[in-house]
């Protein structure tokens, strides 16, 4: 645990300000920093944002250099958001699942060269993400890039509504491998290792926990969805299952 990034309050439990968790279930540790050629911008919905144990958009960014995070529902006025979009040195592209025969690899033949490639990750639930984009209406004529969801989650704490349903940073991990594929990212096993370490902690510790409903147990709040959760159907909600690629 990175002691400096640890809030200590009387009569509070300690708190990382860094990864936004308890302190006793930290991933500072595990968080190393990866260079990639992509630039990741991961724009969050407001409730992924305080989401505090199984969010893995922020963990994600935390690894990334040169990422960013920004809350919001509605970017289409976004300043940060906007700058990007208008700055010739970087070719923006959002990763979204693309309308059949739409794909990436349609749009590759035109990628610019000598710009830095920014790939915009929705990141929410699936209904959240579907409403931010149909709100981000400066983002609608972006190349979309879609994954082929060839392998179900890791995230084996909890039932998963869809097999093609991946956690953000599963989601980032695989963008990753199929971009070094076709030789557009240096990305291989090593580094794939490390982006996901801190994915692997959460989902240990969450098994953890759960075998262990003690006082205070990660249960209760943790990736597993909760009785009434499951009745009023917000598994993906309670699970950080994050954002549903499909295949174009
Ligand atoms: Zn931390």
């Amino acid at each position: 645990m990175t002691r400096t990034h640890l809030l200590e309050v009387e009569g509070h439990r300690p708190w990382c300000l860094r990864c936004r968790r308890p302190g006793a279930v930290c991933l500072c540790s595990e968080i190393t920093s990866l260079r990639v050629r992509t630039k990741f911008v991961f724009l969050m919905h407001p409730k992924e944002d305080k989401k505090i144990k199984n969010g893995t958009g922020r963990i994600a960014h935390l690894a990334l250099d040169r990422s960013e995070l920004l809350v919001g529902l509605d970017f289409r006025e976004h300043p940060r958001v906007v700058e990007l979009l208008a700055d010739p040195a970087y070719d923006c592209r959002v990763l979204y699942p693309a309308p059949e025969g739409e794909g990436e690899e349609a749009s590759e033949s035109s990628r610019p060269p000598g710009r830095t490639p920014v790939l915009f990750v929705i990141d929410g639930t699936w209904p959240c993400a579907k409403k931010m984009m149909k709100l981000s209406t400066n983002l609608h004529g972006l190349p979309r890039h879609s994954l082929d969801v060839d392998r179900p989650s890791e995230f084996k704490t909890k039932h998963q509504p869809d097999p093609a349903c991946l956690a953000t940073i599963e989601a980032v991990d695989r963008t990753l491998h199929g971009l070094a594929a076709r030789g557009l990212e240096v990305y291989g096993a090593q580094e794939s290792e490390r982006l996901l370490a801190p994915f692997h902690r959460m989902v240990a510790l969450g098994i953890a926990h759960a075998a262990d409903p003690g006082p205070g147990s990660y249960r209760r709040s943790g990736p597993f969805p909760t009785g009434e959760e499951r009745r009023k159907g917000r598994t993906s909600t309670a699970s950080g299952r994050n954002v549903m690629f499909r295949g174009g």
